[in-house]
């Protein structure tokens, strides 16, 4: 029984998780840090706790003080959202030990799909393709180049550990790949305290295709169709859509059962996201993410299913309430991240929002954490909201995108809804004709002919 959730994060995530948990009646606990008493998930959760100063290791990544907000809050159960401590296995564990219900999949499975070497053979394993490159882990810099030069180069040296982009380097010949490899592997022990780097061939075109994916401890597995990450800046997603304008009913039936069926062979439970490459008609598995994800929201528009809510009733041990056949998909539907930065520069825009006009209407559903007069902290992400819009088509889709970014007010900060406003009016994007080089190779670089259209949007 769950009658009380711990909320294990902050901003649009956690408003997202306490709205979910009103509609069904539980009880919520904002765990926050100082810097974010004011804020939205504080006001709209039914209680909070305040878990430490607003460094993250001192608050968002603090197990005990987690567990301790959970234990004098009465809560049975944590929802970890996304980033912070959503995939690390040990949290799952004590989360557990302590007597509380973990929100997520099993520690065992966050273990095994947070070492992107493990996740590959696992994958090879349940007979998904993966990008081709070394087998393990890089042990020296001969037995790389050698495997380099069979698969030919350019070649990715890949953390092990890695996320958000971070410990990745091209390498495009023996000499580059020796400093790719102690690049790559510094920067990899600095942010996940994993030294471990492995090397895949460089896809020189692929779109991102990734599938959402919904299973219960009782053996059910769905799939919730796929979504185009393809619009990346430094390998982060910018704007992401479902379905992809890449690929054929038939290659989408196809990727989505084998994503359903390699998470049915793991026994994998909760909501997870298997991320492929796709180029010249095949794809090729990348990773897994055992946790939901920042664009979670454009599957929800386009099959009226929610997640976070599918997510509570599977950790209580209920059955999905879902068969793959009456998932329905409808339309299509689009998220630009909008980031508390300049819109060129990319340079971080923290500080106080003096307006804020969030747009509205048919189509549009905007989550977000922020209000006039609220204060974006420096110390956390700068992502401050999601814009989504769904129609019955791409076209219908894309208009209303427009129409609310044209909409959206946000003053006082920088913000990158200038950069979105450019982005849906691209001749490539609209004709959904893109990879995931295009946006930083092509569009970004790209000198800027005409400025973007005037709104109220600092
Ligand atoms: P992270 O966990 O850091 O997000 P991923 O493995 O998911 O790393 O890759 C992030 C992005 O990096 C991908 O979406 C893609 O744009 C790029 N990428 C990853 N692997 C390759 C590859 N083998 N070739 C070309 N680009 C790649």
């Amino acid at each position: 029984m769950i009658k009380k959730i711990l909320i294990a994060n902050r901003g649009e995530i956690a408003l997202r998780l306490i709205r979910a948990c009103k509609e069904m009646g539980i009880a919520t606990v904002a765990a926050h840090s100082v810097a974010d008493e004011d804020s939205m998930p504080v006001r709209l959760a039914d209680e909070s706790v305040c878990i430490g100063p607003a460094s993250s290791k001192a608050s968002y990544l603090n197990m005990v003080s987690l567990l301790s907000a959970a234990t004098i809050t009465g809560a049975d159960a944590i929802h970890p959202g996304i980033g912070f401590l959503a995939e690390n296995a040990q949290f799952a564990e004590v989360t557990k030990e302590h007597g509380f219900i973990f929100i997520g999949p099993s520690a065992e499975h966050i273990r095994v799909m947070g070492d992107k070497i493990t996740a590959k053979q696992a994958m090879i394993e349940a007979g998904v393709p993966v990008v081709p490159g070394s087998e393990g882990d890089i042990t020296s810099t001969e037995q790389a180049q050698k495997i380099a030069r069979q698969i030919g180069y350019p070649v990715l040296v890949k953390a092990a550990g890695g996320g958000g982009g971070k410990g990745m380097k091209v390498a495009h010949s023996d000499a580059e790949l020796e400093e790719a490899i102690g690049l790559a592997s510094s920067e990899a022990m600095a942010c996940f305290g994993n030294p471990s780097v492995y090397i895949e061939k460089y896809l020189s075109h692929p779109r991102h295709i990734e599938v959402q994916i919904l299973g219960d401890k009782h053996g059910n597995v769905i799939h919730l169709g796929e979504r185009d990450c393809s619009l990346q800046r430094r390998h982060q997603k910018v704007l992401e859509e479902a379905p992809s304008p890449g690929l054929t009913p038939e290659l989408r039936a196809y990727i989505g059962e084998v994503a359903r069926s390699a998470a049915e062979k793991l026994g994998y439970y909760s909501a997870g996201t298997f991320e492929f490459l796709y180029e010249d008609g095949r794809f090729y598995f990348i990773e897994m993410n055992t946790r939901l994800q920042v664009e979670h929201t454009i599957s929800e528009e386009i099959t009226g299913i929610d997640l976070v809510k599918e997510m509570i009733r599977v950790a209580k041990g209920e059955k999905l309430g879902y068969t793959q056949k009456n998932v329905r998909f409808h339309g299509h539907a689009m998220q630009c991240r909008i980031n508390a930065e300049h819109a060129e520069t990319f340079i971080p825009s923290p500080g106080r929002i003096t307006d804020y006009v969030a747009p509205g209407g048919f189509g549009v559903r905007v989550d977000s954490h922020v209000y006039a007069g609220y204060t974006v902290p420096a110390h956390y992400d700068s992502m401050v909201a999601k814009l989504i819009t769904k129609a019955d088509d791409r076209a219908g889709c894309l208009a209303r995108m427009k129409r609310a970014l044209q909409e959206y007010a946000v003053l006082g900060i920088n913000t990158t809804i200038p950069l979105h406003q450019r982005l849906v009016k691209a001749p490539a994007f609209v004709a959904g004709d893109y990879n995931i080089h295009w946006l930083e190779k092509e569009f970004l670089s790209e000198p800027k002919a005409a400025a973007p259209e005037t709104s109220a949007a600092a």
